[in-house]
């Protein structure tokens, strides 16, 4: 007899954005080596998310996949564009209502951003939160984000499954494949799978119930003219400074002309995904964080 909690399938996600190579790769390699990706008590499935995007080195088509997940849409028959309806579709495959349920997503990216190698949760829900602490217990390299209501816990394909986790390595350039993010994410996905075989023989190690995590509290766009036109890059000594504190007054970003624009509200933060190459479309410049530590 199968507990609800049991996790009984696990979808392993590459290239939803098909121009960050280390999850495509990945995907192509474990499609080859199924056996290194299967373990006893639960289905282990990969999914090259976007093919299409893949082939022509982009992030997509017409929309980012990786925002096309809210219901409405999901449901929305009107839908005519390429990432609209392979949503739908892989919402047929892997939704709680479809075919193939994933208990648990776990999505492979990359960034330009200097993020080292970062785990994703959505939200607060425990399970998650276990994992994440344990890799960060395995690991101590790895950063752990928590992208609260910035609304992955809505839009993203990860956010299909009851459980979501992603793996975020950079900096690594789009359409670039890096051998030592491309391992290291190798390696925790093992972890993972390891830890969930435990989980699903109630026989997981003992380690720390604590956790500090990054927690998204806002984003920042570049400052802009009143044509959307940027005005000023990112400062060079915040360039690279993912994950490290911001106090106020300090450097934020640089202007054509050379002047410095500090960061001007009274809290320290901790910035992430700075200067991200596929966030200037989105009006993103980087996200603002805040570093807590919780007990799970
Ligand atoms: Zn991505």
């Amino acid at each position: 007899m199968k507990l609800n909690s049991q996790i009984n399938r696990v979808l392993i996600v590459g290239g939803t954005h098909g121009n960050e190579f280390t999850g495509v790769y990945l995907i192509k390699f474990f499609q080859q080596y199924p056996e290194l990706i299967r373990r006893t008590n639960f289905e282990t499935v990969t999914l090259l998310a976007n093919p299409q995007a893949f082939s022509a080195v982009r992030r997509y088509i017409n929309k980012d996949l990786n925002r096309c997940f809210r219901r409405q849409s999901l449901e929305d028959s009107t839908l005519a564009n390429y990432e609209d309806l392979l949503a739908q579709k892989i919402d047929h495959m892997f939704g709680q209502n479809g075919e193939n349920p994933a208990d648990l997503i776990l999505d492979l990216h990359s960034t330009t951003a200097n993020m080292g190698v970062t785990i994703i949760v959505d939200n607060d829900e425990p399970f998650s939160l276990q994992l994440a602490a344990y890799l960060s217990y395995i690991n101590p390299f790895i950063k752990v984000y928590n992208s609260g209501n910035s609304g992955r816990s809505l839009n993203s394909l990860r956010s299909l499954a009851k459980f979501s986790i992603a793996i975020e390595v950079g900096s690594v350039p789009q359409g670039v494949l890096n051998a030592d993010f491309f391992l290291k994410t190798q390696t925790i996905i093992y972890t993972i799978l390891d830890y969930l075989e435990q989980y699903n023989y109630h026989n997981l190690p003992a380690f720390p119930n604590t956790l500090v995590f990054y927690k998204y509290l806002e984003t920042i766009d570049f400052p802009r003219n009143e044509h959307g036109e940027i005005q000023a890059m990112i400062h060079p000594q915040l360039q690279f400074k993912d994950y490290e504190p911001l106090n106020p007054g300090e450097p934020l970003f640089l202007t054509f002309a050379g002047q410095t624009i500090p960061y001007t509200a009274n809290l320290t933060t901790y910035p992430v995904f700075i200067n991200e190459a596929a966030y200037y479309e989105k009006g993103i410049a980087m996200y603002l964080t805040d570093k807590q530590q919780i007990t799970i």
